[in-house]
């Protein structure tokens, strides 16, 4: 679900981009796909979208969004934000994205940990602040201490 036109997006623009991708649809028991949606922003200004494929063979939204991303350009992005609607209500939440998703995004480029995550209307942080101890980490253990 790509959408490579430049933009100048706010925040909820994004949201909207997010939520413009899902497509719930419950293609066998229980396993869903579309029912979570995701925009990326990358450093030029695309935007890229992407759908969840659910159950326990996830491929996360922002995967989705991510993969448009390097196909088009560079993997650094300046925003991210998830999206998933409550079949029950119909009302959008905003997700974060989830541990492997935070680390690949760390993976593809360092300059990644910049960026915002949108966690709620007026609510961003940092992927930085989401992965506090980020990469390989080993402090070594005096002998004499243990
Ligand atoms: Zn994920």
């Amino acid at each position: 679900m790509a959408a490579g036109n430049r933009t100048s997006l706010t925040d909820s623009g994004l949201i909207s981009r997010a939520a413009g991708a899902l497509n719930p649809q419950e293609v066998s028991a229980g396993f869903w796909v579309g029912d979570v949606g995701a925009a990326v922003e990358a450093e030029d200004g695309q935007v890229f979208t992407g759908a969840c494929i659910g159950g326990h063979l996830s491929v996360c939204a922002e995967l989705g969004a991510v993969s448009q991303l390097v196909a088009s350009t560079a993997p650094t992005i300046t925003r991210i934000v998830a999206v998933w609607r409550d079949p029950a209500d119909g009302a959008l939440h905003i997700i974060p994205p989830c541990g492997r998703c935070r680390e690949l995004l760390r993976v593809i480029s360092q300059r990644n940990l910049e960026a915002t995550v949108i966690l709620g209307p007026g609510h961003t942080t940092t992927l930085r602040d989401l992965l506090p101890v980020p990469g390989w980490h080993a402090e070594r253990v005096d002998p004499e201490t243990t």
